[in-house]
């Protein structure tokens, strides 16, 4: 029936928007390439407190913040290891929610649990038709469905995407590719990210035992996606940095690599076809806005589909997503071209720019969305 509404992918946008839908009493249904719930368990995401507080307009917050470690403290080193800058990161959001580090496995299990509907896994959509009234999509299976609005939450390389606009992912500012694992903590108390001329290693405790590593080059032109990369550029950091890096590639974790594309949106929508999370504003990790973005996505497009007219919820979305989904897209370059700078330049600004930019960030993104 022409006012149903399919919920294209069951990632972080995709299965927040099916429980901000279903806690308003809107019926829905997802549809997940995947034929079983995804194998992400290895890997970590930060989440800082925007994404706790949309988290909490779900009700989800306090089990997510169960699962994972508080990051209450930041701290920005140079490749020897002293330290450039520190942030208070537990006073900095104390008003509102505080930031923390979980397994990304843990934070989709925990929205699996919050919804109740509808859900089909192992089927992709391979192509969407938007109309005026409805939009018509195709399924990998063959089936064929009429729906009254499409969401498109399938991520960087988002299918529905096409059924909006021609926009294609493109690498990050900073860097084309990246590695990210999970390995044993080899003593690493807080938030900490070393930044060399090869590249800037991060590592967050995740758990008890183990911590989140995020590795890349800072400059896009270097080619970072070899493990022999990975082997050198961190050979002269700090022993702890190094233990980890080792323990990443002597399998003593889950290593991934992963390329890192941004898309940038004109349209967020077109007649019944409406796009949240990656597949409209995917953006380089530099702020770890990538899942807070998609959670905020969710709770406010719930908020727009309250009413039965859905044309022109893109313009909607876009209306009230715009400007902070561009404060993020404008930040993230600034630090990434602060990150790009040569060493000795780099370390001597970092101290008097790196807070002040921390600040200028997250500042505006305390206020909630909801
Ligand atoms: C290296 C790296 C590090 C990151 N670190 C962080 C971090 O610390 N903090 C943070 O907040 N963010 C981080 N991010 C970003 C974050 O992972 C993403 O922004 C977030 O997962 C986006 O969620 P999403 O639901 O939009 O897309 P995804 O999580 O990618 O979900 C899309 C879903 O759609 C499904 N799908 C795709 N195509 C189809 C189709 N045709 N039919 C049906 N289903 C389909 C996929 O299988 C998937 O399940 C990082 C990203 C990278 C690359």
């Amino acid at each position: 029936m022409a006012e149903d509404l399919l919920v294209v992918g069951a990632g972080v946008a995709g299965l927040a928007l099916a429980r901000a839908l279903a806690l308003r009493g809107r019926p829905w249904t997802l549809v997940e390439r995947r034929a079983a719930p995804a194998d992400d368990e290895g890997l970590g995401l930060n989440l800082p407190g925007n994404a706790v507080a949309a988290l909490a307009a779900l009700g989800l917050a306090d089990e997510v913040l169960a699962r994972g470690v508080r990051v209450r403290r930041r701290e920005y080193r140079t490749a020897s290891g002293r330290l450039l800058f520190a942030v208070d990161e537990e006073r900095f959001w104390a008003a509102g929610h505080p930031s923390v580090c979980v397994h990304r496995g843990d934070l989709l299990e925990v929205l699996r649990a919050g919804v109740d509907g509808d859900v089909r896994w192992g089927d992709a959509v391979e192509s969407v038709q938007g109309g005026v009234a409805d939009a018509r999509v195709t399924f990998a299976s063959g089936d064929v469905g009429t729906y009254g609005l499409v969401v498109g939450a399938d991520g960087v390389r988002s299918r529905v995407r096409g059924a909006v606009g021609a926009e294609v992912p493109r690498p990050s500012a900073m860097t084309r590719s990246s590695w990210r694992f999970v390995v044993p903590n080899p003593g690493v108390e807080c938030w900490t990210a070393w930044s060399g001329a090869g590249g800037t290693l991060l590592l967050i405790p995740v758990d008890t035992e183990r911590v989140y590593g995020y590795a890349s080059s800072t400059r896009r032109g270097t080619d970072a996606t070899g493990e022999s990369w990975l082997r050198t550029a961190f050979a002269g950091f700090p022993a702890t940095a190094r233990a980890a890096v080792d323990a990443a590639l002597d399998g003593g974790g889950a290593l991934y690599p992963a390329p890192v594309d941004e898309v940038r949106c004109e349209r967020w929508g077109r007649g019944r076809v409406v796009l949240v999370g990656d597949a409209v504003h995917a953006t380089g990790p530099v702020w770890a806005q990538g899942a807070a973005l998609a959670l905020e996505d969710a709770v406010v497009l719930a908020g727009l589909l309250d009413g039965d007219d859905w044309s022109g919820v893109g313009d909607g979305l876009r209306r009230l997503r715009g400007e902070r989904v561009a404060h993020v897209q404008s930040m993230t370059d600034r630090m990434s071209r602060l990150a790009g700078l040569p060493g000795l330049l780099r370390d001597v600004l970092a101290p008097v720019l790196g807070p002040r930019t921390f600040a200028a960030t997250y500042g505006p993104l305390r206020e909630p969305v909801a």
